[in-house]
């Protein structure tokens, strides 16, 4: 449809990026590129009206969204603009799709595929990264790729882990060289840290975090985030508990930053924690929750190492972890050392904090109750015993709500 679309309107229309990168690895990815070259905001009206979709126009960069029920087409106009490729211009006249693929990160993404009817499924290539697919290889597109844009250097790592791939020779001293004119320090803390989030949604964000402590990264982004050896310790348990929670497709879901931003941190001092943040450009409820997150988690730890599973109960456990939130909770579990505690910490997850009661203020106020705090109290004492197995049917529950 959108191929034929594209003819009709009398415009050669391309998939590109990281959709056509993840067809030839073979790796599923729902997310389609298109550039077309003619208007794409035009082209993506009339696409959304051909397959019952909305429509979101950003007249400024000449791009648009369809959304659909079940996807998101991003459509962008072949750029043409001089300014925006400083670095190597050549001087001939280029095709418009070959400028689009010019200012892009790495060769593995800057492939295109035409879908015109008569031209569907043609590979468009002009930097080699089919043959960089085959030698495993990032590599950037001209030497002044991460001048003009340093998060580059943290995209480069993400996929080199992400496929196993290699930066190439050439790409790495490139890489380097930008890392001793310190170009990370003028990146702002916005754009690292929605690296940093991306990095932490990885598979394996570790691997990622390894390679940037390697070539210095960490550092460069703030001197406190130095990637020590307990650190890179915590980070593993992390990375093991996220993937065990993920693995139940429990509700709800973990937001793999704030997680792994708590083992990053860890061993940071309270009065510092702020030099962090400022410079990742949290906003001050950000910076907030992440303290309270930090204290809360604190206070659990020496609640939860008197804690014991045979003569503590459940419900004492479930008091403690209920208010931390999710990401709290797994850090917790990933620096318990003593077995039952981790254990405890597994069944709130998959069990107890789900844990609902068959009576409500309705009942109380039956039985006579005026309503009031002690309500709460009430609720929470049946909710307790019902955690610890002293309360399952409703009888029980109303009877000890009497008591
Ligand atoms: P992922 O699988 O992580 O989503 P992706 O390649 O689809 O990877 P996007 O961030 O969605 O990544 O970017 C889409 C495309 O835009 C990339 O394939 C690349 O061609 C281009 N691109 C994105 N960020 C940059 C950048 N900082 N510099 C140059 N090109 C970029």
């Amino acid at each position: 449809v959108a191929g034929e679309l594209g003819q009709d309107m009398g415009w050669e229309v391309y998939a590109v990026g990281g959709f056509v990168r993840d067809i030839l690895l073979a790796r599923p990815n729902f997310d389609l590129d298109l550039v077309v070259e003619g208007d794409a905001i035009a082209y993506a009206r009339r696409l959304a009206r051909q397959l019952g979709g909305r429509v979101k126009a950003h007249v400024k960069f000449k791009t648009a969204v369809v959304i659909l029920d079940d996807q998101r087409v991003d459509v962008a106009t072949a750029r043409l603009e001089y300014y925006e490729y400083p670095a190597a211009l050549p001087t001939v006249e280029l095709s418009s799709i070959k400028m689009d693929l010019y200012r892009r990160d790495f060769t593995i993404n800057a492939l295109a595929l035409r879908i015109n009817p008569g031209r569907f499924g043609q590979l468009v290539d002009f930097f080699g990264a089919e043959q960089d697919m085959k030698n495993k290889a990032i590599r950037v597109l001209h030497s002044l790729s991460f001048v003009e844009d340093p998060t580059r250097i943290l995209r480069a790592i993400r996929f080199e882990r992400r496929f196993e791939f290699q930066i190439g020779g050439q790409t790495l001293r490139l890489i380097k060289n930008a890392l001793s004119l310190d170009l990370f320090s003028k990146l702002s803390g916005t754009r690292i840290m929605h690296e940093l989030q991306l990095i932490m949604a990885e598979e394996n964000p570790l691997a990622c975090l390894n390679r940037m402590q390697e070539l210095g990264i960490m550092e460069a982004i703030h001197p406190l985030l130095k990637l020590s050896a307990d650190r890179v310790q915590v980070l593993m348990e992390l990375g093991k508990v996220n993937n065990w929670y993920k693995l139940l497709y429990l509700e709800p879901r973990v937001v793999p930053w704030k997680l792994y931003l708590l083992g990053l941190t860890m061993g940071i001092k309270r009065d510092q924690i702020g030099q962090v943040t400022s410079r990742l450009r949290f906003t001050t409820k950000e910076e907030r929750e992440f303290l309270q997150l930090r204290d809360m988690i604190g206070d659990a730890l020496m609640r939860l190492m008197s804690w014991r599973e045979d003569k503590s109960r459940l419900s004492r456990l479930s008091a403690i972890l209920r208010p931390i939130p999710l990401e709290g909770v797994l850090f917790l579990m990933a620096r318990s050392r003593k077995e039952h505690i981790r254990r405890g910490i597994s069944q709130y997850l998959t069990r107890l904090r789900d844990v609902t009661i068959d009576v409500s203020g309705t009942d109380l106020q039956e039985m006579g109750l005026a309503p009031g705090p002690a309500y709460s109290a009430i609720l929470v004492r049946v909710l307790e015993a019902k955690i610890d197995g002293r309360a399952q049917t409703r009888e029980d529950q109303l009877r000890l709500a009497k008591r």
